[in-house]
């Protein structure tokens, strides 16, 4: 980011437990990089309820990632309130915000340190609870079985350079997923790396998050086949959202979202799976 004010860490305490559910709602919201630039988020209505799995998609550009930042609270909207269960976001001391959430930015960066150091900084947690993270975003196998699945096993000591240059992407995006796991957050906010993430990635991604629906999940998705058995697609283009609705219904519509599905490569196993006349 251009501008390195302090940000202000004032605000309201919220409780421990918050956010408990995951209830996101925005409303009427704008924002703009700089004041001489356009709207990259135009007056974005969107409500998502407790333990939804909503996908976001749309070209590239058209405010995806923003949409996720503004949920961070990383800049001032110039209107518009977000609330996480039912707490106005902008009254939120930003520590707490940041925190409660988990986040993995489409290009993550780690610490120079250890698999371990990366997923618990604070050393809170056993051993075994890492090695079982490790295990269910695929980057450590747990038996002989799927030791030839696993390109490089990662082991807990593995030495990690700073910004986890030796570390493949699609792996520090594994690596921050792991560490959401352990932290156990209400509300998910991924944003998918398309070059980054190959096929077994995804699949490990969308295993994982099968597992555990009490979360919330907003993703932001380039591959279709990622969302296609979501709850929720939001369509974005140019800072609106242009769509919204389950993918079957969006499909039946024949709106942006069909337009997406059947310019893919894959829209014959796409349909397949909204429709759910695939075997998965
Ligand atoms: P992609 O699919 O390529 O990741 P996206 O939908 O995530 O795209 P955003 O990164 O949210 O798109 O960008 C939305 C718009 O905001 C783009 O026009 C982009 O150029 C602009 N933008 C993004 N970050 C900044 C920034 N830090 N300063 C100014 N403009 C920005
Ligand atoms: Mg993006």
């Amino acid at each position: 980011f251009q501008y390195l004010e302090t940000e202000n860490q004032d605000g309201v305490d919220v409780e421990s437990g918050w956010p408990s559910t995951g209830y996101v709602q925005i409303q009427d919201f704008r924002m703009r990089y700089s004041t001489d630039l356009p709207l990259v988020l135009d007056n974005i209505n969107l409500t998502i309820g407790p333990g939804e799995r909503v996908g976001i998609v749309g070209r590239t550009g058209a405010g995806k990632s923003t949409l996720l930042l503004a949920l961070l609270r990383m800049m001032k909207p110039e209107e518009g309130t977000i609330t996480i269960d039912g707490i106005d976001t902008s009254k939120i001391k930003l520590h707490d915000l940041r925190r409660r959430i988990g986040y993995i930015p489409q290009n993550p960066a780690l610490f120079s340190g250890t698999i371990r150091t990366n997923l618990d900084p604070f050393n809170q947690y056993p051993d075994s609870t890492l090695e079982k993270a490790l295990q269910q975003v695929m980057l450590m196998s747990s038996s002989k079985a799927d030791q030839s699945y696993i390109s490089q096993t990662l082991s807990l000591d593995s030495s990690v350079a700073a910004g986890g240059e030796n570390i493949s992407h699609g792996q520090r995006q594994l690596l921050c997923l792991a560490r959401i796991l352990i932290q156990k957050h209400k509300l998910i906010l991924l944003d998918e790396a398309t070059s980054a993430v190959d096929v077994r990635t995804d699949e490990a991604i969308q295993r994982v998050i099968r597992a555990d629906q009490e979360q919330t999940l907003i993703v932001v998705a380039h591959r279709l086949k990622t969302v296609a058995t979501f709850d929720k697609i939001v369509v974005m283009d140019s800072g609106k959202v242009v769509e919204q609705g389950s993918p079957s219904e969006l499909l039946e519509a024949r709106g942006a979202f069909y337009g997406l599905v059947m310019n893919s490569k894959d829209s014959s196993d796409l349909v397949a799976r909204i429709t759910g006349k695939s075997r998965m």
